[in-house]
């Protein structure tokens, strides 16, 4: 059986890390989220990751040479040998080059790029409708999965909270930068015939069957 090398793009709220969780277990590839992935690197004291926790300790963007060689020490570990779905990264055309370059040098190129799409509006209130109880963490939404009590928790009665990351002007924030530094990364992927889009306005369940789908479709070509 082949590698199956995937990279996952989409905007805040479109169900990327679900979507990336669900996929690690129908497939037995491990999610790398960038985030966790620098988080483990300083844990783990590596070189690079002692390197990136300065740039991080003095408040300071973790260069993409540091990211990327910390990405890379990652997917060189055994449970990233037959394949691996990368989240968060990579984030600008340097970063995609330099990825498409180090896995050449492996022998290794990507399966696919899955691109969620979802329109802003949407992205906005999925985020901004959520709602988390102050004891527990308990997590609701105003429109599609509201308490029985309007703001106030159904398991344990405590209020209800709105996150600062999840405010309308926050997300609008996020959005725009997402638009500006992955829609090069959309057509970059594109001209290499490696995307595939999925409409993540529908239910997640049906998203995955979609992404199954398209998997499937493309090992089967690689296969004849
Ligand atoms: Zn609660």
């Amino acid at each position: 059986m082949s590698e199956l090398n995937l990279i996952l793009l989409g905007p805040p709220g479109a169900g990327k890390g679900t979507q990336a969780d669900l996929l690690a277990g129908d497939f037995g590839v491990p999610h790398i989220a960038t985030g966790d992935i620098l988080r483990a690197a300083r844990e783990a004291q590596t070189e690079l990751g002692r390197l990136a926790s300065q740039f991080m300790e003095s408040g300071q963007l973790v260069p993409d040479e540091v990211v990327i060689g910390v990405i890379l020490e990652r997917l060189g570990q055994d449970d990233a040998r037959d394949g691996f779905l990368l989240d968060g990264f990579p984030r600008t055309l340097e970063q995609a080059d330099a990825l498409g370059h180090a896995l050449d040098g492996q022998d290794r190129g990507l399966t696919a790029v899955l691109l969620l799409e979802a329109p802003d509006d949407l992205v906005v209130k999925r985020i901004s409708g959520r709602r988390v109880c102050r004891k527990e963490g308990h997590v609701y939404h105003v429109d599609f999965d509201p308490p029985k009590n309007p703001g106030r928790c159904d398991r344990d009665g405590s209020e209800l909270d709105q996150r600062d990351d999840d405010r309308e002007q926050t997300v609008r924030r996020r959005l725009e930068v997402y638009h500006e530094q992955t829609e090069p990364l959309v057509a970059y992927y594109e001209e290499r015939g490696l995307l595939r889009r999925f409409d993540a306005t529908r239910p997640l369940a049906e998203v995955n069957a979609h992404i199954r789908a398209a998997l499937a479709t493309l090992r089967l070509e690689e296969s004849l």
